[in-house]
């Protein structure tokens, strides 16, 4: 039964005397708000608070109970609820009582266990899950939309990166070479459909080529010791319409079907009893002294005035936010979380651009020398043969730093790019038609750094770097994310269980 359905049946069946557990807490976390683990969430301007000798005065023992939850009785649902609220009260004082009448007491928000919360079922997400429930463990994972990868993990280029394009002993290489193999196998063993295509990092000019000598090095230093450099002549007979003076040809980069591998790592995590929620969000969390408390809603909750709220609280022992463009923005709502351990995020748009009317004119991807921001303005495939151009690199405004699950990025792709595009192409392309470019789609990249400054390594936090126990945040996870996906997943499991909680 999905989360969401079965948690709304343990709420219908939620027992109210459960008030004798209740921790009353008051905090800041955007718009205070009051939460109570037995009547619910209300907003702190929904309910009464006053000071504690106000409250003791009013109530009676009869409805206090003697760490100040009221206890159950025939009366229950007639009288208001007191509850003690720590933090700083209207008076300044510390200790406060918050009354909620009956007819304000939402009905309670189930706690649930859980062992092990993925947010976020993108493609590292999924992988992640199907580790750790392949481990053995009791997985959850949250999703704030209606499907598994419908985020960036479905708005890329679909490429098995080599693992060339990185620094030595960065986690981009690392990862990368890793990842590359692992995804081979999986895709070999599980069906899913992939090609080793190959690749062709091309030199247009004679000045590009010591570039393509030192990504040689930086490659066979990262582990890839198949690359080879081409002339001019080798590459005419393998892709006749491609014009370059060399090529660094890379013949373990590959395509894969990204969609059915995300559907076979989904149903791989199920069959290990992973459970999935979507239109499910985390909504905001805390983390307590015994474990990571989610509290979780539908994703119009998101939403303030959609009217809707928390439904259900998971506590957790361990807790993975793969939110991809998000994970900033996931870490500010969870109190507790050192602020300063959250990098500071930026985003960059990529643009495709497909080819119609033309029959596919290259069988090999083809790149140029990576720009600023991204790889360059490339040749993908898909299997179906299909050829698309891209993705450039447009960044987005500074104040998008600010985003939200309920942020509507802009994936629309403006006509008029096509102009850059045109001429980047026919640089290693001269053939291309005009006419023949149409726009295609765009996926956002999560970069952790700015433009003009080096491109950041992903970020990969655990309880040594940010505090937190049970806690892995993933940030920047940009390309190579796809290629890495299931190396990641087992760096994060290694990272979670090397502690037990
Ligand atoms: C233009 C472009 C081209 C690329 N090309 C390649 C390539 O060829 N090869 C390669 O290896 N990599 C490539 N990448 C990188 C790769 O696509 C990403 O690294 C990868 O898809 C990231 O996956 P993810 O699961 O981290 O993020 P996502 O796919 O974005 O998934 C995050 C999920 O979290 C959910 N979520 C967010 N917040 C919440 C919340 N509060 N509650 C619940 N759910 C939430 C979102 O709905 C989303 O489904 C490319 C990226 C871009 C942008």
């Amino acid at each position: 039964m999905a989360l969401v359905s079965r948690l709304k049946t343990l709420k219908q069946t939620a027992n109210l005397k459960k008030l004798d557990n209740a921790q009353f807490n008051i905090q800041q976390m955007g718009r205070p708000f009051a939460a109570c683990s037995s009547v619910g969430l209300h907003s702190v301007n929904d309910c009464e608070i006053i000071p504690s000798s106000r409250a003791l005065g009013e109530s009676s023992t009869r409805f206090m109970h003697k760490n100040g939850a009221r206890t159950g009785g025939s009366e229950f649902d007639r009288l208001p609820v007191w509850l003690p609220m720590r933090g700083k009260g209207p008076q300044g004082n510390n200790l406060n009582f918050a009354r909620f009448h009956s007819s304000q007491c939402a009905p309670a928000v189930p706690r649930e266990r859980v062992e092990c919360v993925v947010v976020g079922a993108g493609v590292v997400g999924l992988a992640v899950a199907r580790e750790l429930a392949s481990a053995g463990r009791e997985v959850w994972v949250i999703e704030g939309a209606s499907d598994i990868g419908t985020g960036t993990s479905s708005r890329n280029s679909e490429v098995i990166h080599a693992g060339l394009h990185y620094p030595q002993g960065s986690l981009k290489a690392k990862l990368c070479v890793e990842g590359k193999d692992s995804m081979y196998a999986y895709c070999q063993e599980n069906g899913v459909p992939y090609k080793r295509v190959g690749k062709l990092i091309v030199a247009t000019q004679s000045q590009q080529v010591p570039l393509l000598e030192k990504m040689q090095t930086a490659g066979e230093a990262n582990g890839v010791h198949d690359l080879r450099l081409l002339e001019a002549t080798d590459i005419r007979s393998m892709e006749p319409e491609l014009q370059c003076v060399k090529a660094l040809w890379s013949p373990s980069s590959g395509i894969l079907d990204t969609h059915t591998f995300m559907s076979t790592l989904q149903a791989d995590a199920e069959e290990h009893g992973a459970s999935f929620a979507f239109n499910t969000s985390m909504l905001r969390g805390a983390v307590t002294k015994r474990n990571i408390e989610l509290h979780v809603g539908s994703t119009e909750a998101l939403t303030p005035s959609s009217g809707k709220g928390v439904d259900a609280i998971l506590c957790a022992n361990y807790v993975v936010n793969a939110t991809g463009l998000y994970a900033q923005s996931f870490a500010r709502k969870l109190d507790g979380l050192p602020v300063d351990s959250i990098p500071a995020s930026h985003f960059a748009r990529g643009c495709y651009f497909s080819l119609s009317g033309v029959k596919s004119p290259f069988s090999h991807l083809i790149y140029p020398i990576p720009e600023d921001g991204g790889l360059g303005c490339h040749v993908t495939l898909d299997l179906g043969g299909q050829v698309r151009f891209g993705p450039d690199v447009e960044w987005l405004p500074e104040l998008m730093n600010g985003v939200s699950l309920s942020t509507q990025f802009d994936y629309s792709v403006d006509p008029k790019r096509a102009d850059r595009f045109y001429s980047e192409i026919r640089k290693y392309y001269p053939s291309l038609a005009d006419g023949a470019l149409q726009p295609s789609y765009s996926g956002i990249r999560p970069k952790l750094s700015g433009p003009g400054q080096p491109s950041a390594d992903f970020l990969i936090q655990g309880e040594e770097d940010h505090g937190v126990r049970g806690l892995v945040n993933l940030y920047g996870i940009e390309s190579p994310g796809l290629t890495s996906c299931l190396a990641i997943a087992k760096v994060v499991h290694s990272m979670l269980m090397n502690h037990e909680c």
